[in-house]
């Protein structure tokens, strides 16, 4: 940051002040969590010209204070229960201001030493949450859940498959899995043709036995089976893939595998989650968000792998780099282990989180949300005509409403109405999404600050709702 403004020392400190003051100073749930802006709010920005000659520093301010930064969905919010990119810890916010205002190139060690090591020692941390060896183990700090999934896909195709050959290539996934994952398959060369869709059974889990006959049946017909993608915390229900079998399954055919737990892998901290995230230490390469059940800002991720070699052969393009295959060296430069060269250093935020909450507080408001969608669930059981569609897992739970006098159609349009009435209110965001072809509502209870009475004037709200549609 250079001084490229004219105003001084003290206006800008007021700035900065002030607006600190303003964010600290709010109640987040005495505000609307959905704020939507009109029409002629999104036209003024549209014909906003960028002037000839700069305007004052004031003037631009205010927008980004009163409109810009104000008419957005607050995943911040007690009540928003809608997504799972959700609520960052003041500490993640802190050390973006200060990783920001530093503007720290984190590619190579040389440029920064501590901000990597520490990076490189969360790697190491989280590798032994899952129960990889540390030693060979490697990752990087990425940009979110869909990077970090076409990352570690890229190179567990290299460590499967020499490029020439790809057309024989068939990787195996379900329907449940989030849909960055086709996305990155796409990104990394292989046709629509070459993914198989699994089934999934009752709980929204890939049936391995269809799994294991598809693999056969193609390598009868000459595919060579390459990959299995197992998600472990689905978007929709928090469903966690057979693992065990997902993993001897890919052992008799020399498969990688690659787990998707984009949100679910957090809850490894937990006991419950360790048990339920069983097997694990056999998978290959994992997704892991932090900007999801960690209480990181966005944009924080994590892709680790195995044995790091296979990041450092897809991604460390100098050759003498390979040259350190077994060593532990914890100076790899970020930029041979993933694809981007300039990036800021993501881990420090979470590092910080960490050292000054310390494990349990983590462990502790990951407990919670799990908390929570069981009272979800305890609180629907006593309402007429809702019911369970799937049990509290990994803090989601889907809920839905069916009048015995309508249509199932007519209903899944009851759940729209209710869920859009809500999101108008501003009081809850609580939207739908579609399980086995019906309209459900989704609750993912992660923010460590939402109460029973914020869930108790959801549920009122969306039965009011359901009775008035
Ligand atoms: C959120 C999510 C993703 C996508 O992650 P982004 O950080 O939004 O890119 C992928 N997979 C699963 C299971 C998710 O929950």
């Amino acid at each position: 940051m250079y001084r490229d403004i004219k105003n001084t020392h003290s206006e800008w400190r007021h700035f900065i002040y002030n607006e600190v003051e303003y964010l600290l100073n709010r109640e987040m749930k005495d505000l609307p969590v959905v704020r939507k802006p009109t029409e002629s709010m999104i036209a003024k920005y549209q014909h906003m010209i960028i002037p000839k000659e700069g305007k004052g520093i004031e003037e631009v301010m205010d927008l980004l204070h009163n409109e810009v930064l104000n008419y957005n969905y607050r995943s911040n919010h007690p009540r928003a229960f809608s997504f799972i990119p959700g609520p960052a810890s003041q500490l993640s916010w802190l050390t973006d201001l200060l990783t920001s205002a530093h503007n720290i190139h984190a590619s190579n060690f040389a440029n920064a030493p501590l901000p990597i090591t520490i990076e490189h020692r969360l790697i190491h941390y989280l590798s032994e949450k899952i129960g990889f060896d540390p030693t060979l183990s490697g990752g990087v700090f990425v940009s979110g859940g869909s990077m970090a999934t076409l990352t570690a896909i890229t190179a567990g195709r290299d460590a499967m498959i020499p490029l020439s050959r790809m057309a024989e290539a068939t990787v195996y996934l379900t329907a449940q899995a989030h849909f960055s994952v086709a996305k990155a398959f796409h990104i990394a060369g292989f046709a629509q043709t070459q993914l198989r869709y699994i089934p999934t059974d009752d709980l929204y889990t890939m049936d391995v036995n269809a799994l294991e006959h598809q693999i056969e049946l193609d390598i009868a017909n000459g595919y060579r089976p390459i990959m299995i993608v197992a998600t472990t915390g689905t978007t929709n229900t928090g469903a966690i893939d057979d693992l065990s079998n997902i993993t001897r399954i890919a052992r008799q055919h020399r498969m990688w595998v690659h787990a998707d737990g984009a949100f679910g892998l957090s809850h490894i901290f937990t006991e419950e989650g360790k048990q339920l995230l069983k097997d694990i230490d056999k998978v290959d390469s994992v997704t892991w968000d932090a900007h999801k059940l960690l209480f990181q800002t966005y944009s924080c991720a994590m892709v680790i792998v195995k044995n790091k070699n296979h990041l450092l052969s897809t991604y460390g393009v100098e050759a003498e780099y390979l040259d350190d295959i077994t060593s532990t060296n914890e100076n790899i430069d970020p930029e041979k282990l993933g694809m981007e060269l300039t990036r800021p250093p993501r881990g420090l935020k979470l590092w910080v989180t960490l050292q000054v909450l310390g494990e349990d507080e983590i462990k502790r408001r990951i407990e919670y949300g799990q908390k929570m969608a069981c009272y979800v669930e305890q609180q629907v059981q006593q309402m007429a005509n809702w019911k369970i569609v799937t049990v509290p897992q990994l803090s989601i739970i889907n809920i839905r409403y069916e009048h015995p006098d309508k249509t199932p159609e007519e209903n899944d349009k009851v759940m729209q109405y209710a869920a859009s009435r809500i999101a108008q209110s501003g009081y809850a965001a609580a939207y739908t999404t579609e399980l086995n072809h019906r309209r459900v509502i989704r609750f993912c209870t992660i923010h460590p600050e939402t109460t029973t009475a914020d869930i108790d004037g959801t549920l009122q709200r969306l039965n009011t709702y359901v009775q008035e549609a």
